[in-house]
């Protein structure tokens, strides 16, 4: 038995037999020392809504509740995981709410539903497959600050240096500057392969996404994703030639933003970028 007097997550999964799917990205975790360290990296838990994305078996979301988490609402895909999450939920009672679907689909929202004066706090062990793309659907909001107060997120090692890299790197890129260009990011720390059933082939870590306010010079959100998709599509060319993509002559715009014609997209501080798209937005 373990602290929640539920049984361990190895029995959980040999008893629903949940044997990891490859396409749904299952990596399991079964150590809730260290769930119970993710859980209390996101922050306060007691007084927030965490939502959670892919909690499987349920080694994240129970130490998210064993760890003081005051409401979890979950969201799973695979059908099979909801047994042993119901089990979780009457343990835990009226704490966790969980819901069968597609993250990706799914209006987050409508589904937390009023929450008051609550912060709403994205916790996940994200699906290999599918966490860029959830990543990207919760930055890419018009609307800024976003309608929750953090992400803490496990991602594969190589994703998590691209969301915090700095200019003049191989993994600074896209995503990085989506991500910081109006939040805080870091890697909390990292969790090795064998912390996992399966275990994967490369290292994970926990990367924590914080919001600020926006700065009322900011760009827009969509223009700043067209330019750095252009940039970064043809990293290696010269930002004069990869942003003609965008079919307007960049050489007014870079050179109205103080930017060399002959600089490449790496080189470009996450500053140049929304300094650059204002340009574009003019
Ligand atoms: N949180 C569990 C843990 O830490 O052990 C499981 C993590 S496993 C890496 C990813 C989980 O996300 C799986 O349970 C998988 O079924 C679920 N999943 C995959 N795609 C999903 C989607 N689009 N929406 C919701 N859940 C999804």
């Amino acid at each position: 038995m373990s602290e929640d007097n539920l049984p361990p997550l190895r029995e959980v999964i040999n008893h629903y037999e949940l044997q990891a799917k490859k396409k749904l990205g299952q990596n399991f975790l079964t150590d809730l020392n260290l769930t119970g360290k993710i859980a209390r990296s996101a922050g306060k838990l007691d007084n927030s809504i965490v939502y959670e994305v892919g909690p499987g078996p349920g080694a994240l979301t129970r130490g998210l509740l064993m760890n003081g988490a005051s409401k979890v609402i979950a969201v799973e895909m695979d059908h099979r995981c909801i047994d042993a999450l119901v089990d979780v939920s009457n343990a835990y009672e009226g704490r966790l709410i969980v819901h069968e679907g597609d993250a990706l689909k799914i209006d987050e929202l409508a589904l937390i539903g009023d929450h008051k004066d609550k912060d709403i706090l994205i916790v996940a062990n994200l699906p290999y497959n599918v966490g860029t793309a959830l990543l990207v659907k919760w930055m890419a909001v018009d609307q800024w600050r976003p309608w929750f107060k953090s992400l803490t997120l496990m991602f594969q090692k190589e994703v998590g240096e691209r969301i915090v890299a700095k200019p003049k790197t191989k993994a600074y890129g896209r995503l990085s500057v989506l991500c910081q260009y109006r939040a805080k990011t870091e890697i909390l720390f990292d969790i090795s392969p064998r912390a996992f059933s399966p275990s994967p082939k490369v290292t994970s870590c926990i990367v924590q996404i914080i919001p600020r306010d926006e700065n009322i010079d900011a760009p827009t959100q969509k223009i700043l994703e067209k330019l750095v998709s252009a940039a970064f599509n043809q990293r290696r060319k010269m930002l004069r030639s990869s942003l003609k993509s965008l079919n307007t002559d960049p050489l007014p715009k870079l050179m109205a933003a103080g930017i060399k014609d002959t600089a490449r997209a790496e080189e470009l501080s996450v500053g140049d970028f929304c300094k650059l798209a204002k340009e574009y937005e003019n």
